[in-house]
């Protein structure tokens, strides 16, 4: 576990850690850190080890390793205590600005579209994939480099408390929130309340010189107290400092304008004009050119199963979007769906939605009623939880003869597709993740 750290030797790094150096030279500068973590098969650790023969390694006081090694080793009361003194002390130590990303969707989406932004400008560093949790911060604050001008972390939030956590290491000054919806309230009780809540922390985690950024049209996002705070806002509708016009959809993605400048981005969706937004306003507050803005976002590493276009046998065209699903994205993707262009059979297949708790009945049934209004030529829901978005399309006038309800079974729903669809459908899938829709998508994927 590391790699950046700022140069400090062995005996200060025990010193940092609360801990006792038993074995190494003190004077040596720490190359890598590896904490043991007590919680874990020790075996499986000693082996990482092995592979980290430089690493300095700090263990829990009354760990038996059992083996010998020319590891430089240090123990301490508590490493994990350990661990967030180090990173406290590196933060300290760092000049870059560090910005904070938290929403009910869109944060990787969002992080990856800054991050592409301001690396044309400052040397940046971002969190890694979808981790986001206080758990795994320090995979990303490990990696600081004293040559960071720029770190930008999604922040999630698997219960209260966690963002405030994320927000005591990273001290951001600029705090990005996309939307505040009822997602995951399954983890945090049924109600949108402590959602905002949530929320709230990485608001009152920027200091009041810094920043927040902010979307002018989220109705949740006007529940966060933010009075007497400094805020850029961006949106389509409201009035908002920062503006997309002309928006529209087009053969590969989006195009729009801000502030006279237009914008092309390689994916679909007016949610992801509102990540691009949140990205370009983030670009104006730390001064990048918009030349650089707009390369930018034109070739920004789309994240996998977010809106993925894959080519299908038969001339098909498969947009995964599941990697994750609530109510609000479901109903974003078929808007998506509508709007695809050239092609006269659009097929939405839908599963379950988890983490709903209370609202999980009506959460379905809402996109149920937005299938009978955007009515796609063929509708399949999968799973239990999903029979009732196929319930609420037929009652709100969707035809039964173009629904097929059924269980999570990938290779029959996969045949039925291929089958029955004509050549050059394009088929939209989203679920939770735990639905793996991945499993119906890859036998419908043509041989490229
Ligand atoms: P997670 O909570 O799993 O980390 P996330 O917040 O990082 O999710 P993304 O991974 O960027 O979000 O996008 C997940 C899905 O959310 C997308 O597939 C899309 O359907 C939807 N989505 C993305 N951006 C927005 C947005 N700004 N508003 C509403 N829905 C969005
Ligand atoms: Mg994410």
């Amino acid at each position: 576990m590391r790699v950046g750290l700022y140069p400090i030797n062995i005996g200060q790094l025990a010193s940092m850690v609360g801990g006792k150096l038993i074995r190494g030279n003190p004077q040596l500068p720490v190359r890598q850190v590896y904490f043991i973590d007590p919680n874990r098969k020790l075996s499986q650790q000693l082996k990482k080890l092995h592979q980290e023969p430089s690493a300095s390694v700090v263990i829990p006081e009354g760990t038996i390793l059992g083996i010998a090694t020319e590891h430089a080793l240090i123990t301490a009361p508590n490493p994990k205590v350990g661990l967030w003194k180090l990173l406290q002390w590196q933060r300290s130590r760092s000049q870059a600005t560090f910005i904070g990303i938290t929403g009910s969707s869109g944060k990787t989406t969002t992080k990856e579209m800054i991050a592409e932004i301001l690396k044309r400008k400052f040397r940046t560093l971002k969190s890694k994939d979808n981790q986001n949790v206080a758990g795994t911060i320090h995979h990303h604050l490990l990696r600081l480099d004293p040559r960071d001008e720029a770190v930008v972390l999604e922040m999630g939030m698997s219960d209260l408390g966690n963002i405030r956590r994320q927000c005591q290491i990273a001290k951001p000054s600029i705090g990005v929130v996309t939307c505040v919806k009822e997602a995951h309230v399954g983890s945090l009780g049924s109600s949108l309340q402590n959602v905002v809540r949530a929320k709230q922390e990485l608001v009152d985690g920027v200091p009041p010189k810094g920043m927040l950024i902010l979307n002018a049209d989220d109705a949740g996002i006007r529940k966060l107290n933010t009075l007497h705070r400094r805020k850029l806002t961006y949106g389509i509708k409201n009035h908002a400092v920062f503006q997309a016009k002309e928006v529209r959809y087009t053969p590969s993605g989006m195009s729009f304008n801000v502030r006279n400048a237009s914008y092309q981005i390689p994916t679909w969706g007016i949610h992801n004009v509102y990540n691009a937004l949140a990205a370009i306003t983030t670009g104006y507050l730390l001064k990048v050119p918009v030349k650089d803005m707009q390369m930018a976002l034109q070739s920004f590493p789309l994240p996998k199963m977010r809106l993925q276009k894959i080519v299908g046998q038969k001339n098909r065209l498969l947009i995964n979007d599941a990697y994750n699903a609530n109510p609000t994205s479901m109903i974003a993707g078929l808007e998506v769906l509508r709007n695809v262009a050239g092609r006269r059979h659009h097929v939405a297949i839908l599963g379950d939605m988890h983490e709903l708790g209370a609202l999980s009945e009506s959460g379905h049934r809402n996109v149920g009623s937005f299938v009978a209004k955007t009515k796609p030529s063929f509708l399949v829901t999968v799973g239990t939880m999903a029979a009732h978005i196929a319930r609420a399309a037929f009652a709100a006038g969707y035809p039964k003869s173009r629904i097929l309800t059924i269980a999570n079974r990938p290779l029959a729903i996969a045949k039925f597709l291929h089958t029955k669809m004509p050549p050059g459908s394009v088929f939209y899938f989203k679920a939770s993740r735990k639905m793996k829709l991945e499993d119906i998508v890859r036998p419908l994927q043509a041989d490229v």
